[in-house]
């Protein structure tokens, strides 16, 4: 089934050198279980896209549907890591993981039962009661994907969440992730400018192409299974 579906979606900002579009005239569904990357060039708009789906950004026309239902601002129907850790540097590993679960309305015994279930799944047990100033950055990326996927989000949606890492640690992290990718039911839209990280993790490349002045092309590309 069609988990997400994005037809026509069009975004402008207004700044003071006047009107950017950010993203024009976009449509594109992903499937259940699907694993999507979105390529492009710096500046063609990757960024605003995951975040108009977050529903970090409001968006000028379109639509954007999950399951068939139109979103606006943030849900738990989707979880979201960013390029920067933006893990609460005062909150350990374990507290970071049980904040949207304690939000979501769980007792507190229920989230701490919960979110070690996910920082077993991304490897960090050892690490539940650190902060993440003791962490590696492959490590902090680790305890944002569990925090993202505690809630059991219909969507990951991850914005180039490797790309500050240095080359050793990015390819152990496709690894992990596509192990966790395997073992739930998630949907994912990965955003990065890396054509070969693209192709490591996606089912399915969609290359966004931003011609200054003209229509928006988004380009589908199949990747071949192994
Ligand atoms: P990418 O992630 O592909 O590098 P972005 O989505 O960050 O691209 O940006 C797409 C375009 O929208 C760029 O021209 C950028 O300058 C513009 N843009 C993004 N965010 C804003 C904003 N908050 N205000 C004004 N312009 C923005
Ligand atoms: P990365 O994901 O950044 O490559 P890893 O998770 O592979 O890092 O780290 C390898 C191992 O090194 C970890 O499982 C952990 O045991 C140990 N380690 C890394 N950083 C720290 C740290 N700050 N304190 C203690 N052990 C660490």
């Amino acid at each position: 089934p069609v988990i997400l579906e994005v037809k026509g979606l069009t975004k402008t900002f207004d700044t003071p050198q006047g009107t950017v579009t950010a993203l024009k005239d976009i449509s594109f569904r992903t499937h259940q279980r699907e694993f999507v990357c979105v390529i492009g060039p710096s500046g063609c708009g990757k960024s605003t896209l995951v975040r108009t789906l977050a529903g970090l950004e409001d968006y000028s026309s379109g639509e954007v549907l999950l399951d068939g239902k139109p979103v606006h601002g943030p849900g738990p129907d989707r979880g979201m890591v960013f390029q920067g850790y933006t893990l609460f540097p005062w909150r350990t590993v374990k507290k970071n993981v049980m904040f949207g679960l304690e939000l979501a309305g769980r007792s507190r015994t229920a989230a701490e039962e919960e979110a070690l279930q996910w920082i077993d799944l991304v490897g960090l047990t050892k690490f539940a009661n650190s902060y993440p100033h003791q962490l590696s950055g492959g490590m902090k990326q680790r305890v944002a994907i569990a925090r993202a996927l505690a809630n059991q989000p219909r969507i990951l949606l991850m914005d180039e969440p490797f790309g500050a890492l240095d080359a050793q640690t990015r390819a152990k992290m496709q690894g992990y992730l596509l192990e966790i990718w395997k073992n739930i039911d998630i949907t994912i839209v990965f955003i990065t400018h890396d054509l070969d990280e693209a192709i490591f993790l996606a089912d399915r490349i969609l290359v966004l192409k931003a011609h200054p002045g003209e229509v928006q092309e988004l380009i589908e590309v199949p990747v071949p299974q192994p």
